[in-house]
This record gives C-alpha cells, structure tokens and sequence, in this order.
C-alpha cells in the first residue's frame, strides 16, 4: 500500500442561499498539492473552510475549479479514508465488532474479517479490549479504535478532521506517535486538520495555514525536521521553535483579527 498524490487549482465552494441571502462562499481560489505519502496539515481559523476542503477531497461537495485525488476526480476512487471530527462507534457493538463492520458489509467472511479487525486493534494498541464496549473504555481508546476503522480500509489517502483534539495532552501524543508510525510505515498520504499548532507542526512534512472567510490557502510551511520524531520530544528543539514561530506570525492574523 502506498500513497496517492492530491491536487486543488482555483477551488471554490458556495454554499446554497438559505431564504433568499446569497449564497455562502466558503473556499475562493484554493490551491494545495499533496505528494503521494506526505503528511499534510491544515490549521486556520475556526470556520474558515478546513472541514469543507476535506469534504471536497472526499467527493462530497460540488466545487468549482479543479481538483485531481490520485488522477482521479473527488469521490471516484475507493481507497480513501476519513475520520471524521465525532467518532462513530457503535455503542451496541464490541470493538472488534466495530472495527470488522466495514469488512462485513463488503461481505467478508465471519473469521477472516475477525481476524483482520483483531490485527488492525493490535496495530492501535488495543490488544486485549476486542470484546469490550465502547462506554467501557476511555476516550484515547475509543479514538484508537475508529483510527482502526479507518485504517482497515488501507487507504492510500488519509484525511483526518481534528481528531485529537478532544484528548488530553498525553493521551493525544502517545495516539499520534502510534498514527505517525502507521502512516510511515505504510506511505499513506494523510492531510490532516487541527487547531493545534504543535500538533501540526510535531507530525507533519508540510504545514498549510488558511485564513478567515472565505476560505484560502496563505501559506505553505516545509517542516525540515528529520524523521523519525518523537512526538513529545519534538517541540521542544530550536528548529521546532523557530517553526512555530514563523507560522504563529501569519496565523496570529487570522486567529486574532477576528477576536
Ligand atoms: P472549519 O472546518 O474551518 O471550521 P467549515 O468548513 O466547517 O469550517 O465551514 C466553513 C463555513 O461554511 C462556516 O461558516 C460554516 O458555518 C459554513 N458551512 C459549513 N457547512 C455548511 C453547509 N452544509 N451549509 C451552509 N453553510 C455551511
Ligand atoms: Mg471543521
């Protein structure tokens, strides 16, 4: 499995007109490119179009412009994954239950989506909790086990709408230090939303900063720091500093402007 290239030009989205308004304009003249296997995030202003770029990507807006995902057009292709900003866990189903649904309704076998779903588990650090409930373990776990979900479908292109941004900073590292392995090791292309500059800057090859309404990409930050990261290590080196420095300049613009 390895990652799939991604490519917006000149994108825009307008919302539909509530009541007669205009209508909402809420992405102008976006571009972005992702090289297949880069980490990508994307940190802006709250309301500022993040979670709609991705739903473009994912095939599930109309848009203006062009948008290529691996050579194909938004929504084509089958080997995407999308966690989104809630989990959707299943409260009536056991984790691995959760976890093996994508593969059951796909009509795999009963042992061989078992087994596949146990081993995804293993890989989010869940070994162990297969039979329990999700209102039987705790938040960074159930977080894990809708990543498992996600990665059962050994997506070639990873988009993740701020999905840690309910942990605790522990929690949260210790979840992203097990994603950054994942996404390494498999060359997945993943572009990730987040309000968390540390976050952003900690797991990324490239950091995208957009701006207040309507939406646009402003800048476009190479995070030079070699891999393999640690994750809590990471923030604090002078190059890590310097960096968040440089993007806290141009997204201090956007975030405060408004306040
Ligand atoms: P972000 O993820 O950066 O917080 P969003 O992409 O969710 O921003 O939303 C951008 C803007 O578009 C917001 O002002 C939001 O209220 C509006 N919006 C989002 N989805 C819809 C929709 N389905 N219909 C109308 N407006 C929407
Ligand atoms: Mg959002």
């Amino acid at each position: 499995m390895s990652g799939i290239g991604l490519s917006l030009r000149n994108v825009g989205v307008e919302y539909p007109a509530r009541d007669g308004d205009e209508p909402f304009i809420a992405l102008s003249g976006v571009h972005l490119d992702v090289q297949p296997g880069e980490i990508v995030a994307i940190v802006g202003p709250s309301g500022g179009g993040k979670t709609t770029i991705l739903n473009v990507v994912a095939g599930f807006l109309a848009y203006e412009g062009d948008v290529s995902v691996g050579g194909d057009k938004p929504g084509r292709r089958r080997d995407l994954g999308y966690m989104f900003q809630r989990e959707m866990l299943l409260p009536w189903r056991t984790m691995l239950g959760n976890v093996a649904l994508a593969l059951e309704l796909r009509g795999v076998e009963r042992q061989q989506r078992n087994e596949e779903a146990a081993a995804f588990l293993e890989r989010v650090g869940l070994e162990g909790f297969e039979r329990s409930y999700p209102y039987q373990v705790s938040g960074g776990m159930a977080k894990r086990a809708s990543l498992a979900q996600v990665l059962i479908h050994k997506p070639s292109l990873l988009l993740l709408d701020e999905p840690f941004a309910a942990l605790d900073p522990f929690t949260r590292a210790s979840i992203e230090q097990d994603l950054l392995g994942l996404v390494e090791q498999s060359g997945t292309t993943t572009v990730f939303v987040t309000h968390n500059l540390q976050e952003a800057i900690a797991l990324s090859d490239r950091v995208v900063v957009t701006s207040t309404l309507p939406g646009r990409v402003l800048g476009d930050h190479q995070i030079d720091i070699p891999r393999p990261r640690s994750v809590l290590d990471v923030q604090y080196t002078p190059r890590f500093a310097e960096l968040e420095q440089e993007i806290w300049a141009q997204l201090r613009g956007q975030v405060v402007a408004a306040a």
